[in-house]
């Protein structure tokens, strides 16, 4: 049975949106030369929020320019624990405006509030935290002997976590003694341009963090800006492949952060009901749209029916619903686009036989949703366990050797992430040395923390983010040299 609940919305008074917003260029905002803007609008209402630049080449080749001065003429002259105050500081105010930051990606994003405000933004400023204490201790990391700065870094992200994936970005790069343009994606440029702000009142030097606005278009133009010395992407296979064959041949150090289809593998002795809350935030929360999602539950045959019926069960009890509300645990889809990739590819269970399963739940009728949906009797062969949806869809297999899970799981062109849930450490130590992914949860998923290496094998790209390996991205080594 679930309760009733009052609602609960969160306030937006604490955020003042304006019409129209620049780009962020040389410590200021600046009108785009392109002199052209698009809309940005709250997925759960189609209310447009604001509009933002969207800048050219010419906007993008000042932003490289004021980064290359930036990092010649001052950040790349400063000391590690110089660059590191700068860096606690901008964590610090993350956090004092943390309410502020969560309230305008839940409605930039679609994502729910509670998510926003008690997942992304403490791992936000965490990031930031984190980073800060590496600035001045390069020389002593063991990441070998004379660690230097790049230059300046060309950074892409995408619209799942906002904010979270400019964390993963920026502290970094800035950390090592690099200055950076970022472009967000078109769809969740709000956070961005808000954190420019929180830039100036940290007082950084003016150019070295900078943030470009736009489509496809202006991510091309940075990534393929012959001022470069690295590209951080994170995004589709497909655009990430697009930049990797542009970036071939020249010097520009290069990561990518691609897709995934992650296996979530339960074995019967695993304690169930811990599990089922394992798969629901494996794949539902925040809608799916999680690179590093369970998207493939590979279920032991024994216990099938078992975890089915509590799953459903579980499932019934999500509600569904309006961001703001600090009682909704799936929100919107964030973009028309999206939902129609993802209902482009739930349609395809239907037609190839597997079976789809919602629970009871009415969607509003303004905004973009998709139900929490489960496919059982899908088939290594159906395109709902090849192909990543990103969105709350979930494709049950099951097994029944841990010879055969491993086999299964490791059938994917991806390799971001992986589950195994089980009372054995030994079965858990035994799977992971044989998972080809580049984060394997035992007994937990979807758990995030700074110190962490995060990325792939395969198409879900290569390098790392995160922890130590993170900064390594971001320098170059005297034995490389
Ligand atoms: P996308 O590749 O379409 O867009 C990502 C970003 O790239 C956006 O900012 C977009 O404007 C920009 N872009 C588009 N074309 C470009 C080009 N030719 N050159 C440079 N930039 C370009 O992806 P999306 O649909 O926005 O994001 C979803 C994808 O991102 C999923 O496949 C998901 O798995 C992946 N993702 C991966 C991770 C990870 O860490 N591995 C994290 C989040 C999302």
């Amino acid at each position: 049975m679930s309760f009733e609940y009052a609602p609960a919305p969160e306030s937006r008074s604490v955020v003042t949106i304006e019409s129209s917003y620049g780009l962020f260029i040389d410590g200021d905002f600046v009108d785009p030369a392109s002199g052209a803007y698009f809309k940005t609008i709250n997925p759960a209402t189609e209310e447009v929020l604001a509009e933002i630049s969207e800048a050219n080449d010419v906007d993008v080749d000042r932003a490289v320019t004021a980064a290359r001065r930036a990092y010649e003429r001052t950040w790349s002259k400063l000391s590690g624990r110089e660059r590191a105050k700068y860096l606690f500081r901008i964590a610090r105010l993350i956090q004092e405006r943390s309410r502020e930051l969560a309230v305008l990606e839940t409605l930039d994003n679609g994502k729910p509030i509670r998510e926003a405000r008690d997942v992304d933004l403490p791992l936000v400023a965490a990031h930031f935290f984190y980073y800060a204490g590496w600035a001045d201790k390069l020389d002593h990391a063991g990441l070998g002997p004379n660690p230097r700065a790049l230059g300046v870094a060309a950074q892409v992200i995408p619209w799942n976590f906002p904010l979270l994936m400019l964390s993963w970005k920026i502290a970094p790069a800035l950390a090592a003694g690099n200055t950076v343009v970022l472009k967000p994606a078109e769809t969740t440029s709000l956070t961005a341009l808000w954190f420019a702000d929180i830039c100036r009142q940290a007082d950084l030097p003016a150019g070295v963090v900078n943030i470009v606005t736009g489509g496809g278009e202006t991510g091309r133009a940075l990534v393929e800006h012959g001022d470069v010395n690295k590209i951080a992407f994170t995004g589709s296979t497909q655009v990430g492949r697009a930049i990797a064959a542009a970036a071939a041949g020249t010097s520009k150090k290069l990561t990518l952060e691609l897709g995934g289809k992650a296996a979530n593998i339960i074995f019967d002795d695993a304690p169930i009901d811990q599990a089922i809350e394992g798969i629901v935030s494996g794949i539902f929360f925040n809608q799916g749209h999680v690179c590093c999602a369970g998207s493939r539950l590979l279920v032991q045959e024994n216990v099938h029916d078992e975890v089915l019926a509590a799953l459903k069960q579980r499932l019934t009890t999500l509600r569904l619903g309006d961001p703001m509300d600090k009682n909704t645990d799936i929100g919107a889809i964030n973009s028309s686009e999206q939902l129609g990739r993802i209902t482009e590819l739930a349609n395809a269970g239907d037609s190839e036989g597997a079976i789809r399963w919602s629970p009871a739940c009415d969607l509003p009728d303004r905004g973009f949703w998709y139900p929490p949906t489960v496919f059982t009797g899908v088939t290594q062969a159906h395109r709902i366990a090849r192909e990543e949806i990103f969105g709350p869809v979930l494709s049950v297999l099951t097994f029944r050797t841990p010879a055969e899970a491993v086999e299964k799981a490791n059938n994917t062109p991806y390799g971001l992430s992986a589950g195994i849930w089980t009372e054995k450490g030994s079965r858990i130590l035994q799977m992971a040395q044989q998972l080809r992914a580049g984060v394997v949860w035992a007994n937990t998923f979807n758990r995030f923390d700074p110190t962490s290496p995060f990325g792939g094998y395969k198409e879900s790209g290569y390098g790392r983010e995160g922890g130590r390996p993170g900064l390594l991205a971001y320098l170059t080594t005297g034995a490389e040299r």
